[in-house]
This record gives C-alpha cells, structure tokens and sequence, in this order.
C-alpha cells in the first residue's frame, strides 16, 4: 500500500485524504521544481537581479552636481552596494533552490527579510538624494514603491510557508527522517 508522504501512514489508492494527518492526497504528485515555484527560481535569478541593475542604472542618472553636493555621490554608491549585495543574495537563493540545497526554504526566507529591509534603505536614500538635488520623489512614487515591495515579499514569503509543491519538494525528506 502507497504511504501518506506527510506522516507516512499507508492509505488505500482511492482514498482522498490520509485518515491520520488530513493531507490530501490527490496532491502528493506536485512535486519538483514546477509551477509558481518555478516562477519564483526565474524571479530570484533572472528577473530580481536586471530589475534591481536598471534601478542601479537609474540611480548612477540621477542628476547632480558632485562639486556642490559631494554627499550625493556616497549615497548613490551606498545605494548602488546594497543593490549589488541584494543581487548577490537574491541569485544564490535562486540557485539553491533550484540545486533544492538543504534548509534553502528557511535561506530564502531569510533572503526575502533582507531584501526587504535593504530596499526600504534604497527607498531612502533615493528620497534623501531627491531632496539634495532639488527632485524630490513624490509621495506617490513613493507609496507605490514601498507598496509593489511589500506586496512582493508578502506574497512569496507566504508561498513558501504555504504552498503543497514547496512542501513536497523540500520536507518529504525531513518528514522521513522524523518518523
Ligand atoms: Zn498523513
């Protein structure tokens, strides 16, 4: 008989969900690096990485005259750092899944605190810089901003905690050892 692969009960092939732990068993085929999952690989290596580049590139164009203001200039490469640092860990947190590295899942959530936390920074620094050089950031772009990055780490942070494929893929083998 198949075993429940949440508590390893062994079940009878038509049933639904496992009688000891309530997993439902129709799900126990999503599996493997698929679906949002996937999505979210692509997003950690490919697309986070240029999106964060262009902000870079959009930073080192922000207008300003080093001889008045030489402050600017440290906060854009403080800024354009963090942005390098937050590339760097957004890459290898998409590669270890990929690889499905061990305990990647508790990585990549710490990865998406620090992600969080170092763009709020970039947010202001850039708000700081608009000031200095006379072009401040409106409230508008600013909400926005802080909106789509909070949006973004809620939903994935929460797809991580959440999702069947993310548990079948990554805690199988722990629920194995467990039991
Ligand atoms: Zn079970």
């Amino acid at each position: 008989m198949p075993q429940c692969p949440h508590c390893q009960t062994s079940y009878e092939v038509e049933q639904h969900l496992c009688t000891t732990c309530g997993y439902d068993l129709r799900k126990k085929d999503i599996k493997g690096i698929g679906g949002w999952l996937l999505w979210l690989c692509i997003m950690l290596t490919i697309i986070d990485p240029l999106i964060m580049l262009w902000n870079g590139y959009l930073i080192t164009e922000m207008r300003y005259d080093l001889r008045d203001i030489p402050v600017v200039f440290f906060l854009q490469l403080f800024a354009l750092l963090l942005l390098i640092i937050n590339i760097i860990l957004s890459m290898l947190a998409g590669g270890r899944l990929w690889l499905k590295m061990k305990r990647v899942i508790t990585y990549c959530k710490k990865v998406l605190i620090a992600s969080l936390c170092i763009q709020f920074i970039i947010i202001i620094l850039v708000i700081i810089m608009g000031y200095l050089i006379g072009a401040p950031i409106t409230i508008r772009d600013i909400v926005n901003d802080i909106g789509a990055i909070v949006i973004g780490f809620g939903i994935w942070y929460w797809y991580l905690t959440e999702s069947v494929r993310v548990k079948n893929t990554f805690y199988s083998e722990f629920a194995k050892k467990a039991n």
